[in-house]
C-alpha cells in the first residue's frame, strides 16, 4: 500500500451530496438504504481512478476494466450513512479487497469512541484500517514485504509493522493466495530484471553503472503509476542488500 495524494473534489459529487444527503436525513431506515446506492459512483469514479493511477487503494493491483472497479467507502456507508457522498471518504478499490475482504468492517483501536450520525471524522475514532490518503500516516512504514520460502518457492508476504498495518492486512486480505501469486510474479518478472544489473555492476566494482542502473530501476518501479510500488521498494532494498545499499549510497527515496 502506498500513500495517495487526494485530488480536488469533482463538482458532480457536490451536486449529488446536495441532492441525496437531505433525502437520506429525512428517510426511514429502508428508504435510506436505497438512497445510499445513488449518485456517488458516477460522480467520483473517474476522478478516483485518475487520482490512483488505475490502482486499487489497498492492494495496488492495476484494474483496467470498468467491471472490476468499485467506489469504496473508507468508513462504510452502511454505518456512516452521512459520509456516503463525502469526497474524503471515497477511494477506488478492487472487488476482492472491497467485497471479499473489507465489506462493512471498520475496526477501531481500544479507547476509541465511534462517531454518531452527522459527526465529522475522525472525532474520537482511532481507525485500525489504514486510509492511504491520510496525510498523517505513511503506509510504507506500516506494512513491510519480506521474502519467505513456501513449498520450495520464494514468496513475498506483507507483514504489519504496526497494529494498523496488521489489521489492514487481515481486513482487506492483502495476503490472500491470488495476490501472493501476483506479488511473486511481480518480483520475478519485473523487479529482479531491473535489479540484476545493479548487483552485477556492484560485483564488478563499477559505481557509475551501479548508480545508473539503480536510478533506472527507481524510475521504472517506483513511479506514481507503477503497480505494486510498496512491494517493489521493499524487494529492491532486500534483493540488493543493506551492505551494497550503504556502500553505493542507494536509496529508494520518500513515498
Ligand atoms: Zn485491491
Amino acid at each position: 500500500m502506498i500513500r495517495l495524494v487526494r485530488s480536488a473534489e469533482p463538482p458532480a459529487l457536490a451536486v449529488a451530496r446536495a441532492k441525496y444527503l437531505p433525502l437520506a436525513r429525512a428517510a426511514d431506515v429502508d428508504e435510506r438504504s436505497k438512497l445510499l446506492t445513488k449518485g456517488y459512483r458516477d460522480a467520483a469514479l473517474v476522478a478516483l481512478f485518475e487520482m490512483q493511477h488505475n490502482k486499487c487503494c489497498y492492494c495496488e493491483k492495476l484494474e483496467e476494466q470498468a467491471k472490476y472497479r468499485d467506489v469504496e467507502h473508507y468508513r462504510p456507508k452502511s454505518v456512516y450513512w452521512w459520509l456516503t457522498w463525502s469526497w474524503e471518504n471515497l477511494l477506488f478499490s478492487c472487488l476482492e479487497c472491497n467485497r471479499d475482504g473489507k465489506r462493512d468492517c471498520f475496526p477501531l483501536a481500544v479507547g476509541s469512541t465511534r462517531l454518531v450520525a452527522e459527526d465529522e471524522p475522525p472525532g474520537g475514532e482511532m481507525p485500525l484500517l489504514i486510509d492511504p490518503a491520510d496525510v498523517a500516516f505513511d503506509p510504507w512504514n506500516e506494512i513491510v514485504f519480506k521474502p519467505v520460502r513456501q513449498h520450495g518457492l520464494e514468496r513475498w508476504l506483507p507483514f504489519g509493522a504496526t497494529a494498523r498495518g496488521r489489521e489492514t492486512i487481515a481486513v482487506c486480505g492483502l495476503d490472500r493466495p491470488r495476490l501472493l501469486d501476483l506479488y511473486r510474479a511481480h518480483v520475478l518478472d519485473v523487479v529482479r530484471p531491473r535489479i540484476t544489473p545493479v548487483i552485477e555492476a556492484a560485483t564488478r566494482e563499477d559505481p557509475r553503472v551501479v548508480t545508473k542502473a539503480w536510478s533506472t530501476a527507481r524510475r521504472r518501479l517506483l513511479g506514481a503509476a507503477s503497480k505494486f510500488r510498496a512491494l517493489s521498494r521493499d524487494a529492491m532494498n532486500q534483493i540488493v542488500g543493506a551492505h551494497l545499499c550503504d556502500r553505493f549510497r542507494l536509496e529508494t527515496g520518500p513515498s
